[in-house]
């Protein structure tokens, strides 16, 4: 081994050599180019798991920590009375949970009330169709009054919990949280500005206690500043999640004051298109501004019976606490006159704290971005280490792992859940590290195969320039599509383009090629590398192609350093070549092999057992007037235990138009000695074409949802008022075409106003009530222990439904 030889391409032997990497050129040793690629790998390595360390959750304090910390010790006491059982709202379970918070507030000497109402939903859930969605609401509200006010705080959670599970993190989390800063808050100076705990009601069901506590308790009549708790999961960093519009001098505090603030804008942006839902949904218009915030990994439990206070890791209820008593002690303290900017912010974590710039910054920067790849690739090709030809090439071919990692992650996930179709109604699987992993290792392999196949014909240079290109591309596409996520592509590429072009203007001969494009490498870690981590607790393992996505990126960032690893392009002939191709093959081999033993291992470690069950969804339904029973899942491709109740798949919007249209499986059932809920006239008038009626819907046993739907085919429906609300009226085409839901229905039931056009016959009226629990009923045989609950709103639902013509 000497001095660079001539590779075959060229003919020209002074013209520097094409294809080799500005950054390998002093490398031509084998020895020390090892070393190099061995030096730049530590380094990458120290930088990603310093990146990884910061998000990890703090320690919990324990029970005896000083008064004016948050302690999750003390917290934890009160997740444990919160979350003791499942307390769905409207529940005798939920009223003793109510009574506790109460009684916790009130000790604190804090001003508490329950405002009892009925509201309407926030924001559009699925519920009724064509009508609307109603609950009976009573929210746990408490004021710390300020010394010299400029507005308000809310530290918002909601204590109800699903049908299926005590809600031991969600939001047995955010509700206890509250409790421990509002007992921190009260031992230190009072703050200047008013602070209110707001303990929502009925969040589950349809966010109606934010909604009626945002639209009509007084203390939120001049808005303010909201910071929700939720917990979609049992551990993992506590992220930021979801802001207001215009949130930039919100995140400049946030940022400040959490002391450990895990957010990004890209998640803002993630939020905004899912279907999701939280209270802070119902504090979204004009008067307030605000941060969500949640821990998310664990995903696993959400929602099931597993969600208990055991299930909890204390570290992330830390977090929760820490931020939102930081939070609440300087928003306590600033003036909030003035929250809104003009503007979002872009944000990220980073080692140490949080990086953020104004929103209006980031098409600038994409198209900085733009300009320093070609001016690299310009420079490239000036120096003669890329043809035109090779740049185009190399621009090309750097949608082949773009592409293909994401798909093959899909693929990856569909073989697992055709082995395991259980995953199917889950989040996340229990243990998803293997899974992960096995899509990084895939990832990884994909990327190291399609370099070793394209480097030898385009070279070093022009794939890496190629590669920058695609990401200084999708950044201008996200700034005008997805500003927040900007700059998860913008960066990695401006500090890459930067990093070759200081490579290719210093000494070749010295290790400063190295150290730039090492050092460029290093940005992308620390943009891309938690963003991979948190992406799959945020979107589940069935989405996992979109951290293969992100990890290809980063691998096209690291493309100089990854070239390393490779024998130096056109370095060495014959044998030696040949030996080196061999060679340059091994890391996407060792890749590859990963990926396959990761996802085996995923599938051997994560069994479904007693204490990571398999998820079923069951529910029971009858005709109270035929007598006719059947049960339903929503299942697709059924379980085993699921099989034995189900067949047939089928759509029960005619018979049950409450439990809406989707095609269900179903089976027959025996019926059961269950009564449908009443159904009065309180009054019956007709002026000129329209009926009124008065009327009153009352369930005959404790249910959770009662539902009134009119056979609109029959009689068009004019007007409706629920519990002395005007209700919105639109109606669709289906035979049920207005209906009404109501969730936690007092006991004396609840009054319904409709009008109608008049119609020659009787108009026939459905009515529904569910309760939850198929233990009691015949024919049911319990689950065996391996065999769980979906954490869904219907699971184990028992609907009883009759027609009273009217
Ligand atoms: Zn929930």
């Amino acid at each position: 081994m000497g001095a660079p030889t001539t590779p075959a391409t060229t003919g020209t032997p002074p013209r520097p050599i094409p294809g080799v990497h500005p950054a390998s050129r002093a490398l031509t040793r084998p020895r020390r180019r090892l070393v190099a690629a061995a030096a730049a790998l530590v380094a990458l390595a120290a930088v990603g798991a310093g990146s990884l360390l910061d998000l990890r959750t703090p320690a919990p304090k324990s029970a005896d920590a000083p008064a004016g910390e948050f302690s999750a010790g003390r917290a934890y006491e009160d997740v444990q009375v919160i979350a003791a059982r499942s307390h769905v709202a409207g529940s005798p379970a939920n009223e003793q949970v109510r009574a506790h918070l109460e009684q916790q507030l009130r000790g604190l000497g804090l001003e508490t009330e329950v405002q009892d109402t009925v509201a309407p939903e926030a924001g559009q859930l699925s519920g009724a169709a064509g009508g609307a969605t109603l609950a009976r609401v009573r929210n746990v509200v408490a004021r710390l009054p300020g010394t010299d006010s400029t507005g308000r705080v809310f530290l918002v959670s909601h204590y109800d919990s699903v049908q299926t599970g005590p809600g031991g993190n969600d939001d047995a989390a955010g509700t206890s949280t509250i409790l421990e800063v509002a007992r921190a808050l009260t031992t230190g100076p009072r703050p200047r500005n008013d602070i209110v705990f707001v303990l929502t009601d009925a969040e589950e069901a349809c966010l109606c206690g934010a909604a009626a506590f945002a639209a009509s308790h007084p203390l939120a009549a001049d808005g303010g500043v909201v910071l929700n708790l939720e917990a979609r999961g049992s551990t993992g960093p506590v992220i930021m999640f979801e802001t207001s519009r215009n949130n930039a001098k919100l995140v400049d505090i946030f940022g400040r004051a959490a002391p450990h603030p895990v957010g990004t804008s890209f998640a803002v942006e993630i939020y905004r298109a899912l279907p999701n839902d939280t209270d802070f949904t119902a504090f979204l218009d004009q008067k307030f501004v605000g941060l969500n915030s949640a821990y998310i990994d664990g995903g696993a439990i959400y929602h099931t019976p597993l969600d208990t206070p055991a299930a909890m890791d204390r570290g992330s209820l830390q977090q929760h606490g820490d931020n939102a008593l930081g939070l609440a002690r300087e928003f306590g303290g600033t003036d909030l006159t003035d929250l809104r900017s003009g503007h979002d912010a872009t944000y990220f974590p980073v080692p140490g704290g949080l990086v953020r710039y104004p929103g209006w910054l980031t098409l600038p920067l994409a198209l900085l971005a733009v300009a320093l790849v070609a001016a690299l690739g310009w420079l490239t090709r000036r120096s003669g280490r890329a043809s035109t030809g090779r740049l185009a090439a190399g621009f090309a071919l750097a949608l082949v792992p773009i592409v293909a990692a994401p798909v093959a992650a899909q693929l990856l996930w569909l073989a697992i859940t055709t082995i395991r179709p259980g995953y199917a109604e889950l989040l996340d699987p229990y243990r998803p590290i293997w899974y992960r992993l096995a899509v990084l290792a895939l990832a990884t392999a994909i990327l190291f195969t399609w370099y070793a196949l394209t480097r030898r014909r385009i070279g070093p240079a022009a794939l890496a320039v190629g590669g920058l290109a695609w990401l200084a591309l999708l950044g201008v596409l996200l700034a005008v599509a997805v500003p927040g996520g900007a700059y998860l592509t913008t960066v990695p590429a401006l500090a890459g383009a930067l990093g070759g072009l200081v490579a290719l203007r210093t000494r070749q001969t010295g290790p400063w090629p190295v150290v730039a494009v090492t050092a460029a490498a290093a940005v992308g870690v620390v943009i891309l590398l938690p963003t991979v981590v948190l992406l799959f607790p945020a979107l589940g393992m069935a989405m996992g192609g979109v951290a293969a996505l992100v990890a290809v990126l980063l691998g096209l960032v690291a493309l100089p350093v990854v070239d390393l690893l490779h024998p130096q392009a056109g370095g060495q002939r014959g044998l030696l070549a040949l030996r080196a191709r061999r060679l340059a093959v091994l890391p996407a081999g060792a890749a590859a092999v990963a990926a396959v033993v990761l996802a085996g291992v995923g599938l051997g470690v994560d069994r479904f057992d007693a204490a990571h069950p398999a998820p079923t969804h069951l529910m029971y339904a009858m005709d109270a007037g035929t007598g006719q029973a059947r049960w339903l899942s929503h299942e697709s491709d059924p379980q085993p235990w699921t099989d034995g109740y189900v067949d047939k798949v089928t759509s029960v919007e005619d018979d049950f138009p409450g439990l809406g249209g989707d095609a269900l499986r179903t089976g027959p059932a025996q019926a059961a000695n269950l009564p449908a809920p009443k159904l009065e006239v309180l009054a019956d008038n007709a002026v000129r074409d329209e009926r009124t009626l008065r009327l009153r819907l009352t369930p005959q046993r404790a249910v959770r949802v009662a539902t009134l739907h009119v056979e609109t085919v029959t009689a068009k429906v004019l007007r409706a008022e629920v519990a002395g609300r005007v209700v919105p009226v639109q109606q669709g085409g289906r035979r049920w075409g207005f209906g009404l839901v109501f969730h936690a229905p007092p006991p004396e039931g609840v009054e319904i106003t409709l009008t109608l056009q008049r119609s020659a016959g009787p108009v026939p009226i459905r009515v529904m009530d569910a309760s939850d629990g198929l233990d009691a009923l015949p024919g049911f045989r319990p689950r065996p222990p391996a065999v769980g609950v979906v954490g869904s709103h219907t699971s184990e639902m028992l609907a009883v439904a009759r027609t009273y013509p009217i």
